[in-house]
């Protein structure tokens, strides 16, 4: 039981790192404002366009 817990921690460590540890991952075309979290609309302008960062 504790085994599978602690390889169901490297796995969330592993996952992590791959989703690129701690960048940005969207940004806001209208005011180039990185965006923390998938939106519809910019949480600082307030404009839909929020596009995932490659
Ligand atoms: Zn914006």
């Amino acid at each position: 039981m504790s085994l599978f817990r602690k390889a169901g921690e490297k796995f969330e460590e592993t996952k992590r790192s791959v989703m690129g540890g701690g960048g940005a991952e969207y940004r806001c075309e209208s005011c180039t404002e990185s965006v923390s979290e998938p939106s519809e609309h910019c949480p600082h302008c307030g404009e839909d366009a929020v596009v995932a960062v490659e």
